[in-house]
C-alpha cells in the first residue's frame, strides 16, 4: 500500500527502517479518523512565531506569521466538523513566568483574521477559570490558551500540570511538529492521558515527505549541507551519511572540512574552531568507510559564500540527483554581497525533477527570498525537529501517539 493509501486512516509505523534503528510499532491516528462533532478537542499547535516589540505591550506584532498559517487547516477541520477546539501552544521563553510580553495575544488576533471568526483567548492556560469558559462552549467555537510556558511545569514535563491540561478534553489531535523533539507536558504527556489521539495535516505532511527520506529514497540521494557550526548538525550529517549518496557542504561549516583535509582554502577567513574541524575529520572518515562522496568548495567568496566555480560544480552535480535534502544556507546569504552561491544553488535545484526537501528555518527564508519557494515539493519548517527526526530515532511527541496496530 502506498504512503498515500496508508495515510488514510492513520499511519503505521512497522517498527524498523531500512537501516534497522527501531522505533516503536504501531498505528498513529490521523485527525480524520475521528468524530469531532461535539468534542472537545485539545489541540497542541507550534504558534512560536517572531515578534516584534516585545517591550511594548500594545505594539507587538507576529513579525513572521508562517506557523499560524500552517496551522489553519487543522483548525479549520475541526471547526468545520463541530468541534469545541482548544488550541494549546507555547510562546518564545517566558521562563516559567507570566510575562505578558510573551503573551498569545498577537497570534489570537492572527488567529481570528486567517479563521475569520471569534477566537477567545483565555487570561491562563490551567486553573477553574479555564474549566468554565470550557464549559460554555459551542460546536465550531474556538478557544486557544494563554502560553503554555507562563508554567514553569509546562517544560518540566509535570504530571499535575498535564492531568490538568488533559481534563479539558476528550481528543487529543497535535501539530505542533516544530515542538515534536520534546518532551514537555503537553506534547508527551498529556498524549499519554488521553486514550484518543492523533495528528493534524501538517505533521501528516511533514511525515508523508520525511519518512521516505529515511526509509525509501529515490537514488541518487544528495544532501546539500551548509550553515556554520559542524558540531551543532553532527548527529544528522552522521544519520545522513548512513542514507545518502553524496553530500554537498557549503557554507561556514565547510571551512572546517576543508582544514579537516589541510586545503588552505578554508583557512582564508575566520579559522573553524579545533572542534568543529575535529568533528569534520571523523564526519569524513566514516564517508570513506561508508563509500558517500563528499563535495566541497575549490574557491569562496571572501570566506562568507561559496565561488562561482563551486556553485557550478553543485549545480552540475546536481542535474543527476532524484531526491535532495538541503539544511544550511550556503553562505551569508542576508547580506547582498554573499547571496549568489545559495540563491544560484537554489534557482537551479528549483528547476530540477527531483524530489526537493528543504528543512531549517533559515534556509527555507533564503529559498523564499531567492523567489523560488513553490518549485520545491516541501519546505519544512519544523528546525531541530525535522534534524533529529532524520537521525532515525523517532521523535517524541509523534511516537507517543502510536496505538497498538488493531
Ligand atoms: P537553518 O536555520 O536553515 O538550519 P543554520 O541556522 O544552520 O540554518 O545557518 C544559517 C546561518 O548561517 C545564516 O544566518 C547564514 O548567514 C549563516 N552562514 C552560512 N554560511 C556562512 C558563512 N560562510 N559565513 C557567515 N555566515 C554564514
Ligand atoms: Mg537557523
Amino acid at each position: 500500500m502506498s504512503l498515500n493509501e496508508r495515510l488514510k486512516d492513520g499511519l503505521e509505523f512497522k517498527g524498523k527502517s531500512e537501516k534497522g534503528q527501531s522505533t516503536p510499532p504501531g498505528i498513529i491516528h490521523t485527525i480524520r479518523s475521528f468524530d469531532l462533532a461535539q468534542r472537545y478537542v485539545f489541540l497542541r499547535l507550534d504558534l512560536n512565531v517572531p515578534l516584534r516589540d516585545k517591550v511594548l505591550y500594545e505594539e507587538r506584532q507576529v513579525e513572521d506569521d508562517t506557523r499560524i498559517q500552517e496551522a489553519v487547516p487543522t483548525i479549520q477541520y475541526c471547526i468545520d466538523h463541530g468541534a469545541k477546539v482548544i488550541i494549546a501552544s507555547h510562546l518564545g521563553r517566558p521562563e516559567g513566568r507570566k510575562k505578558m510580553e510573551y503573551s498569545l495575544e498577537p497570534v489570537a488576533r492572527r488567529l481570528c483574521l486567517f479563521l475569520g471568526k471569534e477566537v477567545t483567548l483565555a487570561d491562563d492556560c490551567v486553573g477553574d477559570g479555564i474549566q468554565h469558559l470550557t464549559k460554555g462552549m459551542k460546536e465550531g467555537q474556538v478557544l486557544l490558551l494563554e502560553n503554555l510556558r507562563f508554567y514553569k511545569e509546562e517544560e518540566l514535563n509535570s504530571l499535575e500540570f498535564s492531568k490538568k491540561l488533559a481534563s479539558f478534553a476528550e481528543i487529543y489531535i497535535t501539530d505542533a511538529f516544530g515542538t515534536a523533539h520534546r518532551k514537555h507536558s503537553s506534547t508527551y504527556t498529556v498524549p499519554q492521558l488521553m486514550q484518543k489521539k492523533g495528528i493534524g495535516f501538517l505533521i501528516e505532511k511533514e511525515l508523508k515527505f520525511l519518512e521516505p527520506l529515511i526509509n525509501e529514497p529515490q537514488r541518487p540521494f544528495y544532501a546539500v549541507l551548509g550553515g556554520i557550526k559542524v558540531t551543532d548538525k553532527i548527529k544528522t550529517i552522521e544519520a545522513l551519511l548512513k542514507r545518502v549518496d553524496a553530500l554537498l557542504i557549503g557554507g561556514g561549516m565547510a571551512k572546517a572540512f576543508l582544514a579537516a583535509i589541510g586545503n588552505p582554502i578554508g583557512a582564508l577567513t575566520t579559522p573553524s574552531k579545533p572542534e568543529d574541524v575535529t568533528a569534520a575529520q571523523t564526519l569524513l572518515k566514516e564517508a570513506t568507510r561508508l563509500n558517500v562522496k563528499v563535495i566541497l568548495p575549490t574557491d569562496t567568496n571572501a570566506g562568507y559564500d561559496i565561488g562561482d566555480e563551486t556553485i557550478a560544480t553543485f549545480c552540475n552535480f546536481l542535474t543527476r540527483s532524484r531526491t535532495v535534502f538541503w539544511n544550511g544556507p550556503l553562505g551569508w546569504f542576508e547580506n547582498p554581497n554573499y547571496e549568489k552561491g545559495t540563491f544560484q544553488v537554489a534557482k537551479n535545484i528549483a528547476e530540477l525533477n527531483s524530489l526537493k526537501i528543504v528543512g531549517g528555518g533559515d534556509t527555507v527564508s533564503a529559498i523564499r527570498k531567492a523567489g523560488v519557494g513553490h518549485c520545491f515539493d516541501h519546505l519544512s519548517t519544523g528546525g531541530g525537529a525535522v534534524l533529529e527526526f532524520l537521525e532515525g530515532r523517532g521523535l517524541p511527541g509523534i511516537d507517543i501517539l502510536k496505538v497498538p496496530v488493531e
